[in-house]
């Protein structure tokens, strides 16, 4: 199996090649724009049809390199298509226009060495641009490229890369392992892994305290230093994932699933997270971990899957009582019920595999408020309480 994923590099622009490629960037979506708007206007999404229309005006009037104006128009041609998806699915859609477009290079208009260099073809000719690998790049170092994406940011010009790697296809293995992510270590597996460093949280506390008190001054310099600030808490949050999805991916054999909580409704619903939740680690990226995860399981062969979050961390994993009351401290699970007692994480992480295995009982499903008598009838999960 063929798995492909996109790596976002920053490039070292300098002065001379910013405004070559700022205005590459202005020709590129009056291309799109004109090929757009001409597909809207005679009802079309034929490339063809629309290369033969638009090329030879665009290519007299803009100083754009072939390479481009072709890459313009079939990027305004995936936008006619996807605009006519959207009217059929009865949405109020019009011409698709840009003033920002990612320029998209193939393997006519750039070239790709993993070494630091790419050439790009743009107004003026050809040009070498640096770009530096951080962690997360370097995992791809090597790989094969395909076409890349080049968008500027507020931080700089970026390349999304597309590359590929052959995966060997693997047998489901019908192994699950739950994930938590957890009080005291930033996740928990069902096997009884703790992963992720213990300090992590420390160091997010030392970084929030001192952004309170700069936010508190309100000076210039204060300001200046409260960008900076922000900035390393982005990279430390992001090296943190690499970490973690990197841990939980290896923890696991490949054809075997990782099964998290999904929090994508939740991560819209304050109210909902309370204050446990706010208090994990790792609370702020969950969406960006799970991204990180997904593509590193990807080249791993390992499966992924996520289950309703309700009441994971409330369910006795032994007789199937439901209670807030179970969970008596953050760090620490005892049932009322049954009196069985472990840490809250591995409990949380037992009840999501097991609800992926279709181990909760009808009634814990259930919408609502739960429990009642009707646990006499429940099933014994097969967590193991010898862990
Ligand atoms: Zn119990």
């Amino acid at each position: 199996m063929i798995v492909t994923q996109t790596v976002r590099l920053k490039l070292a622009v300098d002065g001379a090649h910013d405004s070559a490629l700022a205005e590459t960037v202005r020709q590129y979506a009056t291309a799109f724009n004109a090929v757009a708007a001409a597909g809207w206007k005679t009802k079309t999404t034929n490339g063809v049809k629309l290369h033969q229309q638009t090329y030879r005006s665009l290519r007299v009037a803009l100083d754009l390199p072939s390479q481009l104006v072709i890459s313009a128009r079939m990027k305004a041609v995936e936008a006619l298509k996807s605009a006519r998806e959207r009217a059929k699915q009865g949405r109020k859609v019009g011409c698709p226009q840009t003033a920002k477009p990612a320029i998209r290079f193939d393997a006519r208009s750039y070239r790709f060495d993993w070494n630091g260099i790419v050439h790009l073809t743009v107004i003026g000719g050809r040009i070498k641009v640096a770009f530096l690998l951080d962690r997360h790049s370097e995992t791809f170092k090597g790989l094969k490229t395909h076409s890349a994406d080049f968008v500027r940011k507020p931080k700089g010009w970026f390349l999304h890369v597309v590359v590929e790697k052959e995966v060997p296809d693997v047998q489901e293995t019908g192994k699950t392992v739950g994930v938590d992510r957890g009080v005291k270590r930033p996740a928990v597996t069902s096997d009884g892994q703790f992963l992720g460093n213990p300090r992590w949280r420390a160091v997010e506390e030392r970084f929030l305290a001192l952004r309170r008190r700069l936010q508190g001054k309100g000076t210039r310099s204060a300001r200046r230093h409260l960008a900076r600030l922000n900035d390393r808490l982005a990279r430390f949050h992001r090296d943190c994932d690499h970490v973690l999805s990197k841990r939980l991916v290896r923890s696991v054999s490949p054809g075997d699933t990782l099964v998290f909580e999904d929090l994508t409704n939740i991560r819209d619903n304050a109210k909902a997270c309370g204050k446990a939740n706010r208090r994990r680690l790792h609370s702020w990226s969950f969406a960006r971990l799970g991204s990180f995860v997904s593509y590193k399981a990807a080249l791993r062969s390992v499966n992924i899957a996520a289950v309703n979050p309700r009441d994971t961390s409330r369910r006795c994993p032994m007789c199937g009582w439901i209670d807030k009351k179970n969970r008596r401290t953050q760090s620490t699970f005892r049932c009322v019920r049954c009196g069985y007692e472990r840490n809250a994480d591995l409990v949380g992480s037992w009840n999501i595999r097991d609800r992926h295995e279709g181990l909760w009982s009808p009634v814990s499903e259930a919408p609502g408020r739960v429990n009642s008598p009707n646990v006499e009838g429940m099933h014994i999960s097969s967590a193991s309480p010898g862990l």
